[in-house]
Parts: C-alpha cells; sequence; structure tokens
C-alpha cells in the first residue's frame, strides 16, 4: 500500500510535469505574443484565460485518473504478473517493432468506438463534455478529459500490458506518440496545410479534422488515422 501510494504521487507529479512542459511549450510556440510572427496563420483563434483555465483544470483532473492507472501497472509490474519485458531478445527485433505498430493500430480502433460511445447522449454529459468545452481547441485542450474518459483511456492500457508482451521502450514510444498526436490535433490551426487533401496525407487525423470534430460532433471520431471515419462515413 505504501509502495502504491508512492508510484501514485510520483505519476502524478511526473504526469502533470509532463503536461506544462508539452502543452504549455507548444502554447507557447504557437500563441505567444512574442511568437505571432512565427505562426502565419490567418484562421487561428486565440482562446480567453478563462478557457484555458478550465482545460488545465480538467487536465489535472485526468492527471489523477491517469496517475491511478500508472500506479496499478507498476505495482503489478512488481509482483510480475504484467508481460512488460526488458530484453529485446526475449520476443526478438521484429517483434519490438511489430508490437509498436499492432498497439497503435488498436488503440486507434478501439479509440474509434469508445468515442462515437463517449457521443452517444447517454454517455456524453459524463464522460465527455469537458473535453468539448473548448469549440477551439488549443495544446492546453490536448489533456483536458473527464474523470471517467481519463479512466476507461488508463484501462485500455492496463488491459494492453497484461494481454500483449511489450518491451518497456515501445510502451515508452507509444506513450510519446500519444502526447504528440494529442498536441498536433489540438494545435488549432493546420500544422502543415494541404496535408490533409495529399493523397497520403489524408489517411492521418489532423489538427483540422479534430478541430472541425470539437464543433460538429458527428464527424472526425478518429485518433491516429482516418481509416474507420472513411470507413463508416464520419469523415
Ligand atoms: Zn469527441
Ligand atoms: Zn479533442
Amino acid at each position: 500500500m505504501k509502495l502504491w501510494l508512492y508510484y501514485l504521487a510520483a505519476f502524478f507529479g511526473i504526469i502533470l510535469a509532463r503536461y506544462f512542459i508539452v502543452a504549455g511549450g507548444t502554447y507557447w510556440l504557437f500563441y505567444s505574443s512574442s511568437n505571432k510572427s512565427f505562426i502565419k496563420q490567418p484562421h487561428i483563434q486565440y482562446p480567453s484565460w478563462r478557457e484555458i483555465k478550465k482545460d488545465i483544470a480538467l487536465s489535472v483532473i485526468a492527471t489523477t485518473a491517469l496517475a491511478i492507472c500508472a500506479a496499478i501497472i507498476m505495482t503489478i509490474y512488481d509482483s510480475g504478473a504484467t508481460r512488460l519485458y526488458w530484453s529485446v531478445g526475449s520476443y526478438g527485433i521484429w517483434y519490438f517493432i511489430a508490437s509498436f505498430c499492432g498497439v497503435i493500430l488498436l488503440q486507434d480502433t478501439c479509440y474509434y468506438f469508445f468515442h462515437r460511445g463517449f457521443h452517444h447522449p447517454l454517455l456524453f454529459n459524463w464522460l465527455h463534455r469537458g473535453h468539448h468545452r473548448s469549440k477551439n481547441p488549443t495544446p492546453w485542450t490536448s489533456f483536458a478529459l473527464d474523470f471517467p474518459e481519463a479512466l476507461i483511456q488508463g484501462l485500455f492500457l492496463i488491459v494492453i500490458v497484461f494481454i500483449i508482451p511489450l518491451h518497456f521502450v515501445v510502451l515508452a514510444l507509444w506513450l510519446v506518440t500519444m502526447t504528440i498526436w494529442s498536441l498536433v490535433n489540438h494545435l488549432g490551426f493546420e500544422l502543415f496545410p494541404g496535408f490533409p487533401e495529399h493523397w497520403w496525407g489524408k489517411w492521418f487525423i489532423s489538427s483540422d479534422h479534430h478541430s472541425l470534430h470539437h464543433r460538429k460532433y458527428s464527424k472526425h471520431y478518429g485518433l491516429y488515422f482516418t481509416f474507420w471515419d472513411r470507413l463508416l462515413g464520419t469523415n
């Protein structure tokens, strides 16, 4: 119990510091008055400080949910019950690469269907309303999740490390990918104009897609790829 509390406090600090560094840093880079010339985005919407404060408050709540899940994972890892491993040789280099691609595709698929579920009128107010408070998302919105939604995302991680053997570096790369993608999706403007129309780019969820989703709930539920949106008519 003492160890679990130690993990909880440590992860809360790490996840929150990560949020302020990456979301705050990205916001400063693209939105601060000293960097305005760097943006060159005529359509950028500057949020009010009130909106930003709401996103930050919700992100602290999401941090708590994720820290609980991370502490659970480490406690179970200590008991030897997860399938996390350290030695690349245990499953080989090809498995190392395939497991990374596999979890990304699996998460993208699960996220699409869960996300559509979150928008069901019976669930929306409980699970997803907080995230949609910002009609024009900013990097501060990237981690602004209601407690139950953050808990569901954390539980997904717990289930994965129980079922699929993952190298610690793959897990770390996966978390980094998630963080970067979420930041890009919540930039509030298209970082690479024209990319979403490109034959290759159109298969990836971009900030344009996700900004539209924040205003128009019936489109673009995907996380990384547009595959499911295209297949199921929500693109
Ligand atoms: Zn949504
Ligand atoms: Zn969003």
